[in-house]
């Protein structure tokens, strides 16, 4: 009998601890969580330098970001490559001067800039690859840099009222097999629809004037704004249509059609950056946005 209840008696204990074992083992379980991953918010930065693509001979075009704001204005030189390579340098010159002047950018803003839309079309000229010195252009005809390496005329190659063939002055131009059949105006299209900026400006030669953008819907509010600001700030006059001759497939008339503003600055030759009356004009656009 005493055996039997000392049997029963380690039986009860030993079925005791196993069940305080069990229980123990189940609370531990249950407050020991699994670690979370505390993963670290990184602050969403722009790149501040971009290829957004490659020429027809594989040149790099290049876009850089200054600022960090979330409205985004775009600055494009060069559409025209080496004939119009004051373009190129007057994107150059607001690279070094944003680098140089940050505070000039409005906390709001973000300046992208694209100095060289048509890398083929100014290497043909000059001879270099990225930024290059005056000194660099050779004197003499540069008209055939205008073109990209396929023959066609960029800014004739955007999807406003595309014709296969358009004008330039009074000569025929191939603006390519289709809207955006280049890989230059390719990439300006990406860049533009993945980063909807608020307002795009384009630089060229030699019209010494500001024009406005439009394709089938008339001329946006924002674009009659900037233009006279630039035009006011440049001292060059501001022009609502374009009408030495006329264009289709036009890159700001594609804005116009998507519903961003955007503006055309010809400066006043094709041998002068004209640089301070730009700068003047390109600080009254940021200005316009970032006044808001
Ligand atoms: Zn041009």
């Amino acid at each position: 009998m005493q055996t039997f209840s000392k049997k029963t008696a380690i039986i009860v204990i030993v079925v005791f601890v196993v069940f305080l074992a069990s229980l123990f083992w189940v609370i531990i379980r249950k407050t020991s969580k699994p670690k979370v991953v505390i993963e670290e918010v990184e602050e969403v930065v722009e790149d501040t330098y971009q290829v957004i693509g490659k020429s027809v001979q594989g040149r790099d075009i290049e876009a850089y970001t200054y600022g960090k704001g979330e409205t985004r204005v775009l600055f494009v030189g060069g559409v025209h490559g080496g004939y119009e390579w004051n373009s190129i340098l007057v994107a150059y010159n607001l690279m070094e001067y944003l680098e140089a002047n940050p505070e000039v950018i409005p906390e709001s803003i973000s300046v992208i800039v694209v100095p060289n839309l048509n890398p083929d079309g100014s290497y043909k000229i000059v001879g270099k690859e990225g930024i290059f010195l005056q000194s660099d252009v050779p004197s003499g005809n540069v008209s055939a840099g205008r073109f990209n390496a396929n023959g066609v005329d960029l800014n004739r190659n955007f999807d406003c009222k595309w014709q296969p063939k358009s004008t330039w002055q009074s000569k025929t131009v191939s603006a390519g097999s289709k809207p955006f059949s280049e890989p230059e105006s390719g990439a300006l299209r990406d860049l533009i629809l993945n980063k909807k900026p608020k307002a795009v400006i384009f630089w060229h030669s030699q019209g010494g004037a500001v024009y406005a953008s439009q394709c089938e819907n008339g001329i946006l509010t924002e674009t009659i704004d900037i233009m006279n600001a630039y035009a006011k700030a440049s001292g060059y006059p501001a022009d609502e249509t374009y009408d030495a001759y006329q264009t289709t497939g036009d890159a700001d008339a594609w804005l116009a059609r998507i519903g961003i503003p955007s503006i055309t600055v010809e400066l006043r030759t094709h041998e002068n950056v004209e640089w301070e009356q730009n700068l003047r004009g390109i600080k009254s656009v940021l200005q316009y946005f970032g006044g808001k």
